[in-house]
């Protein structure tokens, strides 16, 4: 059994954890085989989340680059507003197979833990969400949808009070509780099987764009954008090109204010390989390996880590991975607000700078396809603070 990409990867975990682990990958496999499960996964997508989601020629805004042809695949139109509930979904039916009865996640900025609370409620299983102190203070609506929706939220003391801290904690509560309790990772990271199951989940993404690409263009595109927080979407889309050589793809992580200035998210840009969160991906760190805070405009993608895969990816030249800075996302947002009738998530922003860069360059009979992997009324707050400390007018 290969647990890496490359030398990434891994199931980097106490002892004890290994079994709960094993079970996992072994229920995996089975529920794969199975064709009801699939069936009900299919199902809750189309039913209950609208897939599929649409792929948007965005005309206006592929004029004003003036370059290639811009399409966005609409995950902004799911159900709870992004692509997470894609992922949840497909976990919470795994945990109901496992018999468990009780799902434990991690949460930043607050999203995950609603696409977790959201998907328990739908299965009526108890739900309790990791979120560090100083991410509950910040992120007040998203805790109040998770308290609406039944679930519990657990705010972490420990270390800096953010995401890394509450995956943590919520690792050690699994070691505790694995007998009765699923935990349901957010991102394509942690320790092996999760990447790969993630990926899986979310790979309804890549599937759907390359389908539609092909029925409204009659060819594949010549490239494929995401953001990069943990990496799910991207992974979720790329996933559906991959095998095609063709095709270019784009990773956007979270430049903050600047990889120099060491106040941003982008793991792989500005980060060295390391060990946390039962992984070995690139992280954040010091000069002494200690773990480094992020920092970025979106909460989404403040996480000081990458998912395995996209090192490989990165590593192997197959995907390149690019840096956008908070004032370009802010810049991609306002014109995609203002051309399109289209509010973006502020993580998704950075996903259509890049695009926008990148369609610059390239002739009118190419096409890229940006995930446009949330929708933005969550960013209004944060969209109104941000230009009113840059003096920016409305
Ligand atoms: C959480 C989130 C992300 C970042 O997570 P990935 O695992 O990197 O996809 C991106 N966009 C939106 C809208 C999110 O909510």
């Amino acid at each position: 059994m290969n647990t890496h990409y490359g030398i990434y990867g891994g199931q980097y975990v106490a002892e004890t954890l290994m079994g709960a682990l094993q079970e996992l990958e072994r229920e995996y496999f089975a529920a794969l085989k199975d064709p009801a499960f699939h069936q009900e996964l299919q199902d809750l997508l189309k039913n209950y989340v609208g897939r599929e989601s649409p792929l948007y020629h965005a005309k206006r805004l592929s004029q004003a680059c003036g370059g290639a042809q811009i399409y966005l695949k609409r995950e902004d139109l799911n159900h709870t507003g992004a692509h997470k509930v894609n992922n949840t979904l497909g976990q919470a039916l795994l945990a109901r197979r496992m018999g468990k009865k009780r799902l434990i996640a991690e949460t930043g900025a607050g999203m995950h833990g609603v696409a977790t609370a959201t998907v328990a409620a739908l299965f009526g299983m108890e739900c309790e969400v990791f979120m560090g102190a100083e991410d509950v203070a910040r992120q007040a609506p998203n805790v109040e949808r998770m308290h609406v929706l039944g679930a519990k939220v657990r705010a972490i003391t420990e270390g800096s009070q953010t995401l890394k801290d509450a995956m943590n904690a919520a690792l050690r509560e699994w070691t505790a509780t694995s007998q009765d309790t699923f935990y349901l990772i957010g991102t394509a990271a942690g320790p092996y099987p999760y990447p790969m199951l993630v990926k899986e989940f979310q790979s309804v993404i890549g599937k759907e764009a390359r389908r539609q690409c092909l029925e409204q263009c009659g060819r594949l595109p010549d490239e494929v954008v995401a953001c990069v927080g943990g990496g799910s979407n991207a992974i979720g889309i790329f996933a559906g090109f991959q095998e095609d050589p063709s095709v270019q793809l784009v990773g956007a992580e979270a430049g903050g204010l600047g990889v120099s200035t060491g106040m941003h998210a982008a793991s792989i840009n500005g980060g060295k390989v390391g060990i946390l969160h039962g992984m070995k991906a690139y992280f954040l760190q010091d000069e002494h390996g200690q773990i480094r805070d992020t920092h970025s405009v979106s909460a989404g993608l403040d996480y000081t880590g990458v998912g395995p895969e996209h090192c490989f990816l990165a590593d192997s030249g197959r995907a390149r991975y690019t840096v956008i800075e908070d004032q370009e996302a802010i810049q991609a947002f306002d014109t995609l607000c203002r051309l399109e009738g289209i509010i973006p998530a502020l993580e998704s922003a950075h996903a259509v700078a890049q695009t926008m860069k990148d369609a610059a360059t390239m002739k009118p009979d190419q096409i890229i396809i940006a995930n446009l992997s949330g929708r933005g009324d969550k960013d209004m707050d944060n969209i109104r603070q941000y230009k009113e400390k840059h003096g920016q007018n409305r």
